[in-house]
């Protein structure tokens, strides 16, 4: 079969964007809506699960027909973030909750699992459109991120901006809500929760005060926490009351954003998910400012190691082991950087800054590239890249 020719216009898509924003903006270029790109061009007429989804077979010929890579585009629609952000997308997969929110514990000591039947995290029940003012005010060029479909983030992490809500068809037509149209920047604990948030999606892991963890311990934090403030106070002993209570307090909301019945997150009104969101970021907060008593086996994450002071903090248990093989870490890390790279333009343009300091003659430049693609780097990661 010959391979389907290639777009001659394809804006190449934004970190984090969603494949239907993609897409939209692809057919722009042609004065087409995506229904249209897909009926017409590709034979495609299932348009409803572009961006959880989209089968393989769509997947394949967009990649001839735009040249980027098949992974890349899995990685704009949520199949591309299972098993990091949700375990499936099978919402009948049993006792899943139960594994997702209630096998760490942040602000209660374990709490007893809840169970309910057809369950994924994360996805809204009801659908939200919320994105940053400042991201789309380019009215040309609006592209959408998958994460603003979700109850995960309040803010952006390059403007530390609220998203606000919006009606209407970014890139054709857009109308925000009431009151929504200025930025509002948002407070420093919302801004860092959204930060790590951010820096799990693009990267896969998040830097703790403790250490380093795995985004896919980070996304199940987060839920966690966010279940632990919705937990009603009879449920608790009197020290995790006290500390819900003073979440809810610090953040200005009523307690538990003023549920009285036990639902699962991805259910409530998005008013009221917006509100458990930012209780998440005041709780993690207040442990990193060590406000709270803590009951949770990982609320030590949040706090940095403790320093003995006078042997420089040197005789942790790690440490003790071995003397550190300075090289071999080295390139351990630079291993992990080009993986890194391989599917993040913004990780690529660092590493590439990195080797391309000092170089000036076109020449060197032209054999660092290709030393990149060799390693597997996409090369349109670096076509804007000016050392
Ligand atoms: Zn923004």
């Amino acid at each position: 079969m010959t391979p389907a020719p290639r777009w001659p216009l394809h804006p190449a898509p934004k970190e984090g964007e969603a494949l239907s924003s993609w897409l939209n903006r692809v057919a722009s270029c042609y004065q087409m809506d995506v229904h249209e790109l897909l009926v017409h061009d590709l034979g495609h007429c299932q348009l409803d699960e572009l961006d959880t989804a989209p089968p393989p077979s769509l997947l394949t010929v967009l990649a001839q027909r735009s040249g980027v890579e098949f992974e890349r585009l899995r990685s704009m629609s949520l199949a591309g973030w299972v098993p990091w952000l949700l375990d499936s997308l099978d919402d009948s997969v049993p006792a899943a909750l139960e594994t997702y929110a209630f096998q760490c514990s942040v602000l209660l000591p374990k709490r007893k699992a809840r169970s309910i039947t057809r369950w994924r995290a994360w996805l809204p029940s009801q659908p939200t459109r919320r994105a940053c003012p400042l991201c789309l005010h380019d009215t040309a060029n609006q592209a959408l991120l998958l994460v603003w479909q979700l109850p995960l983030m309040l803010s952006c992490p390059q403007h530390g901006c609220w998203l606000a809500s919006y009606w209407g068809l970014p890139g054709r037509y857009l109308q925000w809500e009431k009151d929504d149209a200025a930025p509002h920047p948002a407070n420093e604990a919302i801004a860092c929760m959204d930060r790590r948030t951010w820096q799990a999606l693009t990267t896969g892991f998040v830097e703790l005060p403790r250490r380093r963890i795995h985004a896919g311990l980070w996304f199940r934090l987060l839920r966690t926490l966010l279940d632990e403030l919705n937990t009603p106070l009879s449920h608790c002993c009197s020290g995790s009351a006290s500390s819900i209570r003073q979440v809810w307090e610090h953040c200005g909301h009523p307690l538990r954003a003023g549920q009285s019945l036990w639902r699962p997150f991805e259910i409530l009104a998005p008013a009221v998910q917006l509100q458990m969101l930012e209780a998440a970021a005041t709780a993690i907060d207040l442990i990193e400012s060590k406000v709270l008593s803590l009951h949770g086996e990982q609320a030590t994450l949040f706090l940095s190691e403790p320093n003995t002071g006078f042997t420089n903090g040197l005789t942790t248990a790690e440490r003790e082991k071995e003397p550190v093989n300075h090289w071999q870490e080295a390139v351990k890390a630079l291993n992990e950087a080009v993986a890194e790279a391989r599917h993040n333009p913004e990780r690529a343009r660092s590493l590439f800054a990195l080797f391309a300091f000092g170089r000036r003659d076109p020449e060197s430049l032209e054999r660092l590239r290709v030393m990149f693609a060799k390693e597997g780097i996409p090369p349109e990661f670096l076509s804007h890249y000016i050392p």
